[in-house]
């Protein structure tokens, strides 16, 4: 009998890489899926991006680096920030993670233990909570209205401040509910936060450069009297669409550098040489790319949420950031996840039910749009049909 230890019962996953298995096998089987299920960018990656990873490879980078990173890609980042937000940051400070997701393994499992509570945004991405719990800590939802336009209570999340609380985490632009918190709700928080000063935050900014209708990012970064406790989670994944290359990257605060370092030498050693140097010419090469692939992602927002809105009993926020739609179904009479397993099923369209986000998550469906234009029309098209069809009482 093996023994596991307790903490494999409490650990969650993504249900997106589950719909995306069931949505492969469906089309291995010879139906035609449409995967508005999966949040990754659809485009390739940059060419010049894929060169310098080749380049590098064929100039020897074959071997480990430091475990925070190579050092010109750490001062690219804080060159990168400064440029974007005019913020100033220790190239010390950062580190070169594989994917977002590390930075937030590492600072929930710095914070988390039996005894303490995290909060962490709800709808939110889900291994917020999964990591949290696995580490025995409490997880404790900051609830993310859709009257609120799916931004942060800055009020509602200080109320839930306890002096059990290690770590806050907030995340804007949002997933699953592309939500932005404008910058006046984000000084607030940080204004309130001064009468917590044992709270960390982790600000998991993976979409920030994924904003529209004029919508500026205000980074956490910007204000100075939290960075002493702040941790910064971006990457390349989302940004750059370089999902498959693991490249994210954190900031620290001084006093958890060393304990994240030390994290990366017990676990990845370092990140994949020659990705670190394709992070290095994403940073500094032209930005066209970028741009190009938010303003399409900026017209197919239109067309879903325009679409969505015409469904029968359906109605959708317009998000601001990110390239998900989180529209309301609960007039349909549905429930969130029977309605995306049969639109699965039975429409061969792939979303993911919000309660795979949270307990709040019920009532909404995550559309993301980050598929081609004729795709998303021919997905409502066929929701459209489905709903018309199995209208619930
Ligand atoms: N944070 C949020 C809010 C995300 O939506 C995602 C990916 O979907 C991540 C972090 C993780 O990104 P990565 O694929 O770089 O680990």
């Amino acid at each position: 009998m093996l023994h596991i230890t307790d903490a494999f019962s409490r650990i969650g996953e993504e249900n997106a890489f589950a719909v995306l298995a069931r949505a492969t096998e469906l089309q291995r089987q010879g139906k035609d899926i449409i995967n508005l299920g999966i949040g990754q960018p659809d485009f390739r990656t940059p060419e010049n991006i894929v060169e310098a990873a080749i380049k590098a490879l064929k100039d020897g980078h074959h071997g480990y680096t430091p475990a925070t990173g190579i050092l010109p890609l750490r001062e690219a980042v804080a060159a990168d920030l400064h440029k974007r937000f005019g913020v100033d940051v220790s190239p010390e400070l950062v580190m070169i993670v594989p994917g977002g997701k590390v930075t937030m393994f590492m600072a929930i499992l710095m914070f988390g233990e039996p005894g303490a509570d995290i909060l962490y945004p709800d709808p939110g991405f889900p291994i917020y909570r999964s990591m949290i719990e696995f580490t025995g800590a409490r997880a404790i939802p900051v609830p993310i209205r859709e009257e609120n336009g799916f931004a942060f209570s800055a009020e509602e999340t200080l109320s839930l401040i306890t002096p059990k609380t290690r770590l806050l985490i907030i995340n804007s632009p949002a997933n699953p509910t592309g939500g932005v918190t404008p910058k006046a709700e984000i000084d607030k928080l940080v204004k309130g936060l001064e009468r917590f000063p044992d709270v960390a935050i982790m600000s998991d900014e993976i979409y920030a450069q994924m904003t529209y209708d004029g919508e500026k990012h205000q980074t956490l970064l910007a204000y100075p009297e939290i960075r002493d406790r702040l941790v910064l989670l971006d990457g390349w994944s989302k940004t750059y669409a370089m999902t498959g290359w693991r490249m994210g990257y954190s900031v620290w605060p001084k006093p958890l550098y060393d304990a994240a370092r030390k994290l990366a030498v017990n676990s990845f050693s370092c990140v994949n040489a020659s990705a670190q140097y394709a992070g290095l010419e994403a940073l500094t090469g032209p930005q066209d790319a970028v741009h190009a692939m938010v303003q399409e992602f900026d017209r197919r927002r239109k067309v879903v949420i325009e679409g969505l809105n015409k469904l029968p009993n359906v109605s959708a926020a317009t998000p601001k950031g990110a390239f998900y739609a989180f529209p309301n179904i609960s007039k349909t009479g549905w429930r969130a996840k029977p309605l995306a397993s049969a639109l699965l099923e039975e429409a061969g369209v792939a979303t993911i039910g919000g309660p795979d986000f949270g307990v709040y998550g019920e009532g909404f469906i995550r559309l993301s749009y980050a598929n081609s234009t004729e795709n998303i029309v021919r997905a409502l098209e066929r929701i459209e049909k489905f709903l018309n069809e199995h209208a619930q009482k």
